[in-house]
């Protein structure tokens, strides 16, 4: 039986992940899962796995957990603290399905323990991505992508050289407003940006979807996983989200990957790999559909591709920072203290103050020194609606 633990189990990466292990429940001895506010979720999960602990990142929910679990052999824990102490815990596999930075520190420990990292929180490697890759190294640990553009392009280099990829080209739907007219965007509200046309994924990463925050991210986490110059990456609009991937080789054959847009297959590959086994997700049917569409991104729209370059040429911190501050926005734009084009304005202003910082953005890449970075953008985005408001 492999050990795996889940980390936001009970968001919509951390669902499906317990959907497909829960097919095979022999295959599987679940040590731990963490989640958040939603405690009853949590709860009746581990107990139907049969968990060794249930973890919620909030202690102020400890108590409801223990009630929640009371007799079932679960042990519950809450808070940081506890979920570095379940991402410490022996296992083979481990999701890391938390939205946000707080996805890192628990990834890093989980790293430190020789584990394969099934890699949804894409913030790990945009805040700290060389950190991460060299504590994998160092403990013999695995990263595998689940982020399914990055799950794309790692199924379309099997068997091929890096030296010869001359570009990696990953899709974008364009989200909700892909084809709303640039002045209406403005006036765009959370319920508007919250509805994905193709994909069905938690409230934060379907607005940033709307914004090409998202994408932004990907970017760069495209640069970090595959150790390619920014220059080769490309970013494309794809309505359909059926190719999610392609990569490019120096011979010009372009390498696809399609599937349906459902986030089973790319956690499915990173479960079974290197193995391929059956997955419950819809086979394509491409005579049907009869057409696929694309075309290059407009930077007026989304203004965080262009910041996402500029992040990629600074390096260092500059990814901490700016993924903070797009997190510190969009809480700002959930509870409408700020309109959706307030949120690039926002991040760029976050990010010019970083650069004129004397020194900031030059300090060593530690986790002690991003996570500080995290909260110092957090800070400034905070004062520069203040500012705006007043
Ligand atoms: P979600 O909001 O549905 O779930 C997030 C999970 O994290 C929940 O279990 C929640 O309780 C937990 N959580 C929230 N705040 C936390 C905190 N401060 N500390 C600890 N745990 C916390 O998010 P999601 O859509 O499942 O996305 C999870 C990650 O996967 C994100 O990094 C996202 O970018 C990435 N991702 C998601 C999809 C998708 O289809 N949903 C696709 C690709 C990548
Ligand atoms: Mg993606």
């Amino acid at each position: 039986m492999r050990k795996v633990s889940i980390f936001g189990a009970t968001g919509s990466i951390g669902q499906n992940t317990l959907d497909l292990i829960s097919r095979s429940p022999d295959a599987y001895d679940v040590v731990a899962l963490t989640g958040g506010g939603n405690i009853a979720q949590l709860a009746q999960d581990a107990v139907r796995v049969g968990a060794d602990v249930a973890v919620t990142a909030f202690d102020d929910k400890l108590d409801d957990l223990r009630t929640a679990l009371a007799g079932s052999g679960v042990q519950a824990a809450a808070g940081q603290a506890a979920l570095i102490e379940a991402a410490a815990r022996p296992a083979d596999w481990v999701m890391s399905a938390i939205v946000g930075a707080a996805g890192l520190a628990p990834g890093i420990e989980a790293l430190k323990q020789g584990v394969t990292l099934a890699l949804a929180n894409k913030e790990t490697l945009v805040c700290a991505g060389p950190l991460v890759l060299n504590t994998a190294r160092a403990h013999n640990a695995r990263l595998l992508p689940v982020d399914s553009e990055h799950s794309a392009v790692f199924q379309a280099l099997v068997g091929e050289d890096m030296t010869s990829v001359e570009r990696i080209i990953i899709t974008a739907s364009g989200g909700a407003f892909r084809d709303w007219p640039l002045s209406d965007l403005a006036t765009a509200t959370v319920e508007q940006a919250s509805s994905h046309p193709n994909w069905d994924m938690g409230q934060r990463i379907t607005i940033d979807s709307a914004s090409m925050f998202n994408k932004a991210l990907e970017v760069i986490e495209t640069k970090e996983y595959f150790g390619v110059r920014p220059s080769d990456i490309e970013v494309l609009v794809h309505p359909e989200s059926i190719v999610h991937a392609l990569v490019g080789f120096r011979d010009g054959a372009l390498m696809a990957h399609l599937g349906a847009p459902d986030m089973r297959h790319a956690i499915g590959y990173a479960l079974h790999w290197p193995d391929r086994r059956d997955l419950p997700v819809a086979r394509l049917d491409l005579a049907r559909m009869g057409q696929l569409r694309f075309h290059a991104p407009d930077e007026a729209r989304y203004p965080a591709l262009r910041l996402a370059r500029e992040v990629m040429q600074r390096g260092g911190l500059s990814g901490a920072i700016f993924n903070g501050a797009k997190e510190r926005a969009l809480d700002h734009f959930i509870a409408r203290r700020i309109r959706f084009l307030d949120m690039a304005d926002a991040v760029s202003a976050v990010l010019e103050r970083f650069e004129a910082a004397d020194g900031l953005i030059d300090a060593p890449l530690t986790l002690d020194n991003v996570q500080q970075t995290d909260h110092l953008a957090r800070q400034w985005v905070d004062e520069t609606v203040l500012e705006r408001a007043g």
